[in-house]
């Protein structure tokens, strides 16, 4: 079900309620072969340092060159999130040291980023059967930087190794406005970033090996706060905000948002400040801790990057990318509503994860949309979501769901049947005609073998066949006794007897 109402979060403290506020920073890693300014390869898993160029590795007088696939992916993104290109942007120098930032700065664009304000629409499934439903975050920004290297300090007690092999990586940071409520919106908002991502090809989206990760920003307020500062964009309404680095599961996005808001809530009940800081997650605790204090924060130093010009689109690139653009969860739910004729709640589900939208429309081609919708939706789903399994690990294929799909069609199984059937089919991997075959399941539509148990039944039955001669003379169209008998019929028939057969044949004999 999908509502158009967005539910308050509150939190309830000893001093009254309290609501979350919550903007967040992502850095989505470019699917490019090549890094950001180098020719090196971005592949995963190489050989620590294999993958350095005297660019990455900050040699003296090398120079960078901008990779044009990164540019046309980051408009490729900026279009997606419906937000303003910017023709002219600029790459700036953010100048700090760290032992796996060669260059001693990170090139990124701070004052002139290539994408400026979007919006995405965010599908939030609360758990515990609430309706779920939709709410728009405003984009701030997209600007494209560099990744830094990564520092190792578990190799050895005393010794800190560095692999620059992710130095130079192209990233996209995507700020959103603190326009996220409660800490399963932040994990909504970052499924729904990453499934836009995914459908137009920029990122891969694989967040366990930090190829999305999020800076999770929360505050606390008092109710009526937030909406005073949505009116006057007075920020001063909100609290002081702390920023969670690094997030790369929804489950951890969560848990951290709401382990932070009850901290700062605690530390205001308690006539404390909340300080202004970036804090780490730690999953073994479940608690954020500080990573540094605003009092340490860099002073970055911005400038113009003087080895870069600056960056200006021809309008004619961006309209041949806008043109080229793939079709958006959001648009593959419309066309889902109108072509299958689904619910929003049903297209919703379809289309919210590329793969679960290809193996829903490989199942319905060419069959019956209703079936392919329950078959898909609450039967494989049900069955992947309580194996904590992803459609990409089903162990039915959309061939071998469709050919059950088909049996129940031509009515050679029942749907109560197939259940059976499809559970079958995953535990031997067999097909469905192979096991409904091998284990006689097939339905009985034969009327003689169906009146032949029936008659059997009546005869045994006295009883309630009187019974149902009494409901029907008391005026009741569909006497609750009949279906005592459907059910022993199918009972009888091992559940294999076609229902509907059953139905009109006792109808016939109890004379209905
Ligand atoms: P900075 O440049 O210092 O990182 P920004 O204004 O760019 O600060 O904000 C960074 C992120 O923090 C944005 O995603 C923004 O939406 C979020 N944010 C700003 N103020 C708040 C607040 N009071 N509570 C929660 N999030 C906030
Ligand atoms: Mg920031």
């Amino acid at each position: 079900m999908l509502t158009e109402t967005r539910p308050s979060y509150r939190l309830t403290g000893s001093t009254g309620d309290w609501e979350v506020v919550m903007g967040l920073e992502v850095h989505a890693q470019i699917a490019s072969k090549a890094k950001l300014f180098s020719g090196a390869s971005t592949a995963y898993g190489a050989e620590p340092n294999s993958n350095v160029s005297l660019v990455d590795a900050a040699m003296p007088g090398m120079l960078p060159v901008i990779n044009r696939a990164c540019v046309e992916e980051a408009v490729r993104t900026g279009l997606g999130l419906k937000a303003k290109i910017n023709l002219y942007s600029r790459f700036d120098r953010k100048n700090y040291f760290y032992p796996d930032l060669p260059q001693g700065y990170q090139i990124s664009q701070f004052a002139h980023p290539i994408v400026g304000e979007g919006e995405l629409l965010v599908d939030v499934e609360p758990a515990h059967g609430e309706p779920s439903y939709q709410f728009p975050v405003g984009i701030e920004r997209l600007h494209l930087e560099q990744d830094a290297g990564k520092s190792i300090h578990d190799m050895s007690d005393d010794e800190t190794y560095v692999d620059l092999n992710r130095s130079g990586v192209a990233l996209m940071e995507i700020v959103s406005r603190p326009d996220i409520r409660s800490p399963l919106e932040a994990a909504a908002y970052v499924k729904k970033l990453r499934a836009i991502l995914i459908a137009l090809g920029s990122c891969d989206g694989d967040m366990e090996k930090g190829n999305l990760r999020a800076d999770v920003n929360v505050s606390v307020c008092r109710p009526g706060a937030y909406e005073k500062f949505k009116a006057t964009g007075d920020f001063s309404h909100l609290g002081t905000r702390c920023e969670i680095k690094n997030m790369n599961s929804f489950r951890f996005i969560q848990q951290a948002a709401e382990y932070e808001a009850l901290r700062q809530i605690e530390l205001l009940e308690t006539g404390q400040q909340v300080d202004q800081e970036t804090r780490l997650f730690d999953p073994n605790t479940g608690r954020t801790r500080t990573m540094r204090s605003k009092e340490d924060a860099h002073d970055y130093r911005y400038f113009p990057d003087p080895d870069l010009l600056p960056l200006r689109l021809d309008p004619d690139f961006v309209e041949k990318i806008r043109a080229s653009l793939p079709e958006l969860p959001d648009e593959k739910r419309i066309r889902y509503m109108h072509e299958y004729g689904l619910s929003a709640y049903d297209a919703g589900v379809l289309t919210a994860d590329a793969d679960r939208a290809a193996y829903f429309e490989e199942v319905a081609r060419g069959r019956d949309t209703r079936l392919a919708v329950n078959w898909v939706n609450q039967e494989l789903f049900g069955y992947l979501n309580k194996q904590s399994l992803e459609i990409t690990d089903t162990p039915i294929s959309a061939a071998a769901l469709g050919g059950l799909i088909d049996l129940i069609t031509d009515q050679t199984i029942s749907g109560k049947i197939a259940k059976d059937v499809m559970l079958k089919m995953i535990d031997t991997g067999k097909s469905a005609s192979d096991i409904v075959e091998a284990e006689g399941l097939k339905q009985v539509t034969d009327t003689g073998a169906i009146e032949t148990l029936v008659n059997e039944i009546m005869a045994a039955n006295p009883k309630q066949v009187a019974q149902v001669q009494a409901q029907k003379e008391a005026g009741h169209a569909k006497p609750k006794a009949l279906g005592w008998f459907v059910g022993q019929v199918m009972k009888n028939s091992g559940g294999k007897a076609n229902p509907q057969a059953v139905n009109e044949i006792l109808k016939e004999k109890l004379d209905l």
